[in-house]
């Protein structure tokens, strides 16, 4: 797996997970309407879910700044520096 593979697996599960403690947290819900334990839960699962990816965005600076290649292999496309090595944003 390429870097630029990884790190577009990681923005894919933290759109994944952002949609999911949305979907938990959605205010309309029938599981928030009433403090009863489904809300309870709904909440809990809101805070784990996070807490992976808050784990994802670590892991992801991390593969970003995993790029060795030479500054010759850098360049500029519509203003965003990447590698064209790993074909990673730098
Ligand atoms: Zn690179």
């Amino acid at each position: 797996m390429t870097i630029g593979r990884a790190i577009q697996l990681t923005d894919w599960f933290l759109e994944r997970n952002m949609q999911f403690c949305k979907g938990l947290l959605n205010p309309n819900a029938s599981w928030r309407q009433e403090n009863d334990l489904a809300k309870k839960m709904t909440s809990l699962l809101a805070e784990m879910t996070e807490r992976e990816s808050e784990l994802l965005r670590e892991i992801k600076k991390e593969l970003i700044g995993s790029c060795r290649h030479s500054k010759r292999m850098h360049d500029i496309c519509e203003g965003q520096k990447y590698c064209m090595a790993c074909n990673i944003d730098l």
